[in-house]
């Protein structure tokens, strides 16, 4: 009988979206067939850093803001991964989004572990100078933390170019010299990378393209709603817009726009230039709510804002014939398992979005060699990079008669056991 030396349950992370993360994991370890020490390993994040950052709003008074850093596997290289500002920011959410991008680095074979971080905050509400001391804070304080060689933010929900230039600068304050590999997602004038602000965006649709091929079908014929205009929802159906498909639905925080014979997503990007968000727009669209857009009757549904949006009470009630999940964790475990039994396939998020990701290594890796590559260079290394995995991803899935999102896990999870196999675990 084992000894009770250990005690690894109701950790401070395991939360409901950290054991979303690691119901899939469980899953996919049945089908992946690595030793058992592998699997214990990476149940768990590697480490947590938890701050309150103290920060004078603009009106002079000081408030407390929770921050998050969580790694989650080194075992390939340095961590990676988002900052995201929101009020939903936890532990666990940061852990479980930490899981995800190790798989997400390990699928698209890049050097890097999985990491995330954030501050509990509402975005929305503070001004460019609060968000410039949270953010500065935060970097001094994670600096023991964050390196080049250590672990390399990016943005994520509500930060930015911006963000990554106010992280870059204080980081860079501390050491004396410019570090531009310290994050990635920054200004191109700051040695961020061309093509990095579409990347996510259109990753999801180089996927959907891919996968539309494999299903026989044409993207051009597709009638796509997109959940959430942001970053990666915002591209994203400018991409699918570029290619010919027709966006009938898209959606922010603010609510839903549909026109039955597609909308006009160039004027959508010009309105929200403007306005902020869709909030207020009229003409020529009907307005839906958010749940009504996610219900449209489609071919390619795109969620594309946050995690949780397809749950048990709403993947019954899903038209589209296939979901793509731009977001990162975007469909939960009780949605997942309705979909399975409708049969509509789900394109998962950690090869979906892995763009962003991928465009990120590039940056790092220009950055390090301080050698920048073109547009067509780096769209069409992207392009490579997406392919492969997405082929791997559906040999996997068809050999094992499996489903995408076990099979993404399953070739992911491989490429860290394979190394943690060949290392081994200290001492
Ligand atoms: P963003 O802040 O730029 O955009 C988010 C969008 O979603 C906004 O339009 C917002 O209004 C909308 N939104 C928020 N809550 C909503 C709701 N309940 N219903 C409908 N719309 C809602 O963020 P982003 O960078 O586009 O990230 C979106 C998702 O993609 C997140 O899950 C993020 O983790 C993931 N992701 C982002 C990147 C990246 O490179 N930006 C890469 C990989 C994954």
């Amino acid at each position: 009988m084992a000894k009770a030396v250990h005690a690894t349950s109701q950790l401070e992370w395991d939360t409901p979206l950290y054991q979303q993360a690691r119901t899939q994991l469980e899953h996919a370890l049945a089908f992946a067939e690595v030793p058992d020490f592998v699997a214990t390993r990476l149940r768990h994040p590697e480490q947590a850093v938890i701050l309150t950052l103290p920060v004078q709003l603009d009106d002079g008074a000081y408030e407390m803001f929770p921050a998050y850093r969580v790694k989650h596997s080194s075992v390939l290289g340095p961590t990676k991964g988002g900052i995201r500002y929101d009020l939903a920011v936890d532990l666990g959410e940061c852990a479980a989004l930490a899981m995800w991008m190790t798989w997400k680095c390990a699928l698209l074979r890049l050097p890097y572990g999985g990491a995330k971080g954030g501050v509990r905050c509402n975005a929305r509400e503070l001004s460019m100078a609060e968000l410039a001391r949270i953010t500065r804070r935060f970097t001094a304080e994670l600096a023991p933390f964050i390196g080049p060689q250590l672990d390399i933010p990016a943005p994520d929900m509500a930060t930015n170019e911006q963000t990554m230039a106010w992280m870059m600068d204080t980081y860079s304050m501390q050491k004396g010299y410019a570090v531009p590999e310290i994050v990635t997602g920054k200004p191109v004038s700051l040695g961020g990378s061309l093509f990095r602000h579409e990347a996510t965006g259109a990753g999801v649709v180089m996927v959907i393209e891919r996968a539309c091929e494999r299903l026989g079908w044409d993207l051009a014929a597709q009638r796509c709603v997109v959940q959430g205009f942001g970053n990666v929802g915002g591209i994203a159906a400018s991409e699918l817009f570029a290619k010919g498909a027709s966006v009938i639905g898209v959606s922010d925080i603010s609510g839903g726009v549909y026109a039955s014979d597609g909308l006009d997503v160039p004027a959508l990007h010009a309105y929200v230039t403007e306005h902020g968000s869709l909030e207020g727009l009229e003409t020529g669209v009907t307005r839906i709510t958010n749940e009504e857009l996610l219900e449209l009757e489609c071919d390619v549904l795109a969620v594309a804002a946050r995690e949780d949006q397809i749950t048990g009470a709403n993947a019954g009630n899903l038209r589209c014939r296939l979901l793509a999940e731009g977001a990162n964790g975007p469909t939960t475990i009780d949605g997942d398992r309705i979909l399975a039994e409708r049969g509509i396939p789900v394109l998962p998020d950690i090869l979906t979005n892995a763009g962003g990701v991928t465009v990120s290594y590039f940056e790092w890796v220009q950055d390090l060699g301080r050698l920048f590559w073109d547009r067509d260079e780096i769209r069409r290394r992207l392009s490579e990079k997406m392919a492969d995995a997405f082929d791997r991803v559906w040999d996997v899935a068809q050999e094992r008669g499996i489903r995408l999102r076990d099979a993404a896990l399953v070739a992911a999870i491989r490429e860290v056991s394979a190394a943690l196999e060949a290392r081994g675990i200290y001492p």
